[in-house]
């Protein structure tokens, strides 16, 4: 029998949780909503608003390491 480590197919990490300090988006209806709310950011020249939703989308993230590679 040979072992097949597959590091792309690990599906216990699909549930892995985000515990960082700036909460990131895990689904695709998150992240519209963070990329909204940087417009509406960028619209009101809300500079912390910008900064806190270009690190929620771009800081490199425990809980989405299985997604980093699609
Ligand atoms: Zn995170």
């Amino acid at each position: 029998m040979t072992e097949q480590t597959n590091p792309s197919e690990q599906p216990a990490e699909a549930t892995a949780t985000c515990w960082c300090v700036i909460a990131h988006p895990q689904t695709d209806e998150e992240r519209a909503r963070v990329q909204a709310a940087l417009e509406n950011a960028r619209a009101t020249n809300d500079a912390n608003g910008v900064v806190l939703a270009i690190a929620q989308l771009t800081q490199p993230c425990p809980a989405r390491r299985n997604e980093s590679k699609r």
